[in-house]
């Protein structure tokens, strides 16, 4: 119907097009799971929009999807009754590259242009492109539940270009036809693709049908019994969510019926985060459901972005389906789901750090950061103060290596001691080596000591911790009363005129650059020390001077 109009993919879906079509990936059955998975999204889709009562066309459809292997043919056939696509949709979906797994992807191999993308495609997962993996060309048919969209036609092999036209007969939902390539042709055969499919896509809610027969245990895990789950059942659900092949180093699966219902499992992968994960871009990792119906992929109003590492699922049936997107924002029932999910997962850690003290270090080795962007990045005092639980440091009573939390800190401090004092240097030895220091050695304070530039602005964020100041070493120092009577003060070589000169001369030469220029009694080692009121944020505004200028 009409002719075929010839479109060009996006310069980047062709970058990623190549780079798939030519992979050697070892592992490329993992397309089955990447079209289950898209089709599974469009179910819930229209499941979602059928609910919330948008004008559909055939609205109570059952809701399936069909695969069917042809040995005769050499195709894969994958074919769903969810939500379709307009022409645009096409074009947007299947034409470009916004998706952000994708897109991490593409990050990873520019950014290690030697390495072998092979390697990465199973780690990322590259969606529907990855068909172009075992097939050299791809058919999908699709016609929106929208009220009398058109059913239309995409072809593609795989290069440059792809075909977009009107068709007749197209079923609602989307079907996707893979012409396989000849050494390719075993996912034209029922049970290769039959264990493929139990061996990732088992906990999809929708039924899926392989020639006919149905095959998936339809299960949601996290609405299981918390204490009937395996390990083996939570490291298959978190690979077929995460679309990762590493296995939860930690594992947080909880219920809750007051003061809402809640249920929720939750993920720290094993691996560490790479470069994208840790950037501001890599989304929240965690779908949002009310009774196993998705309500978004992406949970970012109730899991901040500071827990974006997190992986899997969070349902709760007291959220309205038909919820508005600004209510989904800014709703009181949302900020509570948020509090307590919150709540939940930083005392599963700092648990974590009681019981299984040696995987927590490790987990906070390689996440740290994300914990310290919670410090700075939450509102609410009491939240920051419990995230800041989880954080660790070297200390001045401590060997180098052992690190020490606020709380056990705090635990030490001497009768008189108000503050927490903390020192920011590049390094253990030029800590120790401090002027700074010296005063409260003296005096046997313990002194935490930052040596991450970010570590400082956290306790800056921070202000105090269970009452108690945190306060640079520096700005002590300026702080405490002394005796600056010469006449008691231990001059050394010194006669009393030489140093009444010294003093002199020196307010006279830094006139204007020096607040005041005194006698100190505090210094054991060092003959001057230069004292800042706020040293702490002006090194950190001279280090964000000195990056925009570079
Ligand atoms: P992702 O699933 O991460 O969004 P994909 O490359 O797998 O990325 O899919 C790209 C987009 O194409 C999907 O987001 C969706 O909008 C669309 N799409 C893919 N398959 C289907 C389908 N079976 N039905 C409807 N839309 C689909
Ligand atoms: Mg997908």
């Amino acid at each position: 119907k009409g002719n075929a109009e010839k479109l060009e993919f996006q310069a980047e879906t062709r970058m990623l097009l190549d780079i798939v079509a030519k992979s050697l990936y070892s592992e490329s059955e993992i397309f089955v799971r990447e079209l289950i998975s898209n089709a599974s999204d469009a179910l819930e889709k229209f499941r979602y929009l059928s609910k919330t009562g948008e004008n559909l066309t055939e609205a109570s459809r059952p809701l399936e999807i069909h695969l069917a292997t042809d040995k005769q043919s050499r195709t894969f056939t994958i074919q769903d009754t969810g939500v379709g696509m307009t022409r645009d949709e096409m074009i947007e979906n299947l034409g470009t590259i916004a998706k952000s797994g994708t897109k991490a992807f593409l990050e990873k191999v520019k950014e290690a242009r030697s390495t072998d993308p092979n390697s990465m495609i199973g780690q990322f997962g590259v969606g529907f492109y990855s068909s172009f993996m075992v097939a050299n060309k791809v058919d999908v048919y699709s016609k929106s539940s929208q009220e009398n969209a058109p059913g239309y036609k995409w072809t593609s092999d795989g290069s440059g270009t792809y075909e977009l036209q009107e068709a007749d007969g197209v079923k609602e939902g989307t079907k996707i036809v893979l012409h396989l390539k000849t050494d390719h042709r075993q996912f034209s055969d029922e049970e290769t693709v039959l264990s493929i499919i139990k061996k990732y896509s088992n906990f999809v809610g929708n039924p899926i049908f392989l020639n006919g027969q149905q095959i998936n245990t339809v299960q949601a895990l996290w609405l299981m019994d918390p204490k009937s789950v395996t390990a083996d059942m939570h490291d298959e659900f978190y690979n077929f969510i995460g679309g990762s092949y590493d296995r939860p180093r930690f594992t947080l699966h909880f219920s809750t019926d007051v003061p809402l219902s809640l249920r929720c499992v939750l993920y720290v992968p094993d691996g560490k985060p790479g470069l994208f994960e840790m950037s501001k871009e890599a989304k929240v990792g965690v779908g949002l459901y009310s009774r196993k119906v998705m309500i978004k992929t992406k949970a970012d109003n109730i899991i901040p972005s500071w827990l974006r590492f997190l992986k899997g699922v969070v349902d709760s049936e007291d959220i309205p389906l038909n919820l508005s997107r600004e209510l989904l924002q800014d709703s009181a029932l949302i900020r509570k789901l948020r509090t307590v999910v919150v709540n939940r997962v930083i005392r599963f850690l700092h648990d974590r750090s009681q019981k299984e003290a040696e995987s927590f270090m490790k987990f906070y080795n390689d996440y740290g950061i994300f914990v310290k962007e919670g410090i700075i990045t939450e509102v609410e005092q009491v939240i920051k103060e419990d995230i800041a639980k989880l954080l660790r440091f070297e200390s001045s009573t401590k060997a180098p290596g052992e690190l020490v939390s606020l709380p056990e800190y705090i635990s030490r401090m001497q009768p008189a001691q108000k503050d927490v004092y903390y020192l920011a240097a590049p390094s253990r030895s030029l800590a120790e080596r401090s002027p700074y220091l010296e005063a409260l050695k003296e005096k046997n304070v313990e002194v935490l000591y930052c040596f991450q530039p970010y570590d400082e602005m956290v306790l800056i964020q921070l202000r105090q911790f269970d009452r108690k100041p945190l306060t640079s070493v520096e700005k002590e120092m300026r702080q405490m009363k002394e005796n600056v009577d010469m006449d008691s003060l231990p001059l050394g070589s010194l006669s009393k005129s030489e140093a009444e000169g010294l003093l002199l001369w020196l307010q006279h030469n830094l006139k204007g650059r020096a607040h005041s220029v005194k006698f100190t009694q505090k210094l054991e080692n060092h003959p001057c020390v230069v004292t800042v009121e706020e040293m702490a944020a002006a090194r950190h505004f001279i280090r964000t001077q000195s990056a925009q200028m570079t």
